[in-house]
């Protein structure tokens, strides 16, 4: 079933499901990362994240202009959320101030400004465009700072699957989100403690 800000994902069984990360920074880490993360690779070209940002949550409409340069900082703070991100579902607060100092670089308000929004008559919002890789660069950053930040760290977590590695913000009023999605990981759990089945072969991938 869809949910707003969801994206569809497709396990390595072929299993296709929608996940909602939860937050901006965290949806990001879906287009790939560094070490082992290389092989979901989304982002090879500027134009691959210009297509990503109008797919993003950030509701960002109209022509994206990304450089060469702005897809590496794209690349480089990704790489640092990547990392506060697991460290912090792992009830972590040592966080390296390298990667901290990322987002500080990534979030600077000059050149790097986050989208500049608009109403148009009826209300609908717009964006002053060209959008650039720099300022959703800027967006990321700043959702990243108000999530390790903000007073609900402890919502961020990994899903609880086994080698399911997916990261989340749980938004769930009673706080008890357990899965990447209950339509993979949820019901893969349910199935395997009513029948102790063997584990299907697990690491999921962005589409
Ligand atoms: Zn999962």
């Amino acid at each position: 079933m869809r949910l707003a800000n969801s994206m569809e994902l497709t396990a390595f069984d072929g299993q296709r499901f929608w996940f909602d990360p939860g937050a901006l920074c965290l949806e990001f880490l879906l287009t790939g990362g560094e070490g082992e993360l290389a092989r979901w690779e989304r982002l090879h070209r500027p134009d691959d994240l210009a297509d990503w940002i109008s797919r993003s949550r950030a509701g960002i409409t109209g022509p994206c202009a990304v450089t060469a340069d702005e897809l590496a900082a794209a690349r480089r703070l990704r790489a640092a959320v990547q990392r506060l991100a697991v460290r912090a579902a792992a009830g972590s607060r040592a966080f390296p101030e390298a990667d901290l100092a990322a987002l500080r670089t990534a979030a600077a308000p000059s050149p790097a400004l986050p989208p500049a929004p608009f109403l148009v008559p009826g209300l609908e919002r717009a964006w002053a465009s060209p959008v650039t890789g720099s300022q959703f660069v800027s967006a990321v950053a700043r959702d990243a700072i108000e999530l390790f930040g903000g007073p609900h760290l402890d919502r961020v977590r990994m899903c609880a699957g086994e080698e399911c590695y997916l990261l989340f913000f749980d938004a769930s009023r009673p706080a008890t989100r357990r899965w990447c999605s209950m339509e993979r990981c949820g019901n893969r759990s349910k199935l395997r403690t009513r029948r102790d089945r063997a584990p299907y072969p697990r690491a999921t991938a962005p589409e």
